[in-house]
């Protein structure tokens, strides 16, 4: 039986119970993060956090411990559920209220953490992946990790249905990002992904692909991409927390280059993977 953490508590998941009156159950008022394990370790924890205290700020809830608590309860949990390679999933609901939809401010929120195992250095999806381009129904503030997700929860329904990977969303045939995924196109040597803004998540993935992309002079702009740019493209891929960086060979019925994960997409897997080793090695 696996251990999990409520409201300040280590029990067994099947006791961790929350009320129908909480707020991330009747509303969805919350934010959460997703960190990867590597090597029973948490990887970038401290980037993740500083996005949660984020995401609490623009939405105006209170912290519900310091990080350094929830830092802790995180690699806690990674460790007596005997993880190797996985993820941490935490979340952060606005706490037990009586339905109402304005919030009241002195209400105390709720907080919960568990982990699961998941292939990560061995994902038999580095072979190669498929995507399915769906609209982007989502509301204008992607910027919050937030627990909203019914856009994403039927766009990636959607891909799943067309027998995908993931949801390559666009609006007005602009690539946004992936259902829970940074996109990047990769065409003459440059690498493209959508900047920064309210209309994207900034991907913790993003931002160290970014940075290692620049460690090693691989030609990179911040521009967003349309669909035809995509299925045109010499390499696609997709990242995130629990993914690192994985190739899409396919946009639905279109393979991308010759169907195959590229070069650029291969050598920043392994320099992702490089650093996971180095930053998770005790
Ligand atoms: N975009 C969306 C909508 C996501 O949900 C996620 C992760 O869940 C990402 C991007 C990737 O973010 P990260 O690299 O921090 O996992």
């Amino acid at each position: 039986m696996r251990t999990c953490w409520i409201n300040g508590q280590f029990v067994p998941e099947s006791e961790a119970k929350l009320s129908i009156f909480d707020r991330g159950v009747l509303f969805g008022d919350g934010v959460y993060e997703v960190a990867a394990v590597f090597q029973g370790r948490l990887l970038d924890a401290d980037l993740h956090l500083a996005r949660l205290t984020r995401s609490l700020g623009e939405i105006g809830m209170p912290a519900p411990a310091s990080n350094d608590t929830l830092l802790e309860v995180m690699q806690s949990l990674a460790t007596t559920n005997g993880i190797d390679e996985g993820l941490v999933y935490l979340q952060v609901t606005r706490g037990e209220a009586e339905r109402d939809f304005p919030f009241p401010t002195t209400v105390k929120p709720s907080v919960f953490a568990y982990a699961r195992p998941k292939k990560l250095s061995d994902d038999p999806n580095a072979a190669g992946v498929a995507v399915h381009v769906v609209p982007d129904l989502r509301w204008a503030r992607c910027d919050i990790k937030s627990t909203s997700m019914l856009a994403q929860v039927l766009a990636k329904q959607a891909a799943r249905a067309a027998g995908t990977f993931e949801a390559m969303m666009q609006e007005d045939g602009l690539v946004t990002e992936g259902g829970s995924s940074t996109l990047w196109i990769v065409k003459d040597g440059v690498t493209y992904t959508r900047p920064l803004s309210s209309d994207i998540l900034a991907g913790i993935t993003r931002d160290v692909a970014i940075a290692l992309a620049i460690d090693v002079s691989m030609p990179l702009v911040q521009r967003a991409f349309t669909v035809d740019q995509a299925v045109a493209a010499d390499e696609c891929f997709l990242t995130s927390a629990t993914s690192f960086v994985l190739p899409i060979t396919r946009i639905d019925d279109t393979v991308v280059g010759n169907g195959t994960p590229g070069p650029v997409t291969q050598r920043l897997r392994e320099a992702y993977l490089d650093r996971a080793r180095r930053l998770t090695t005790v």
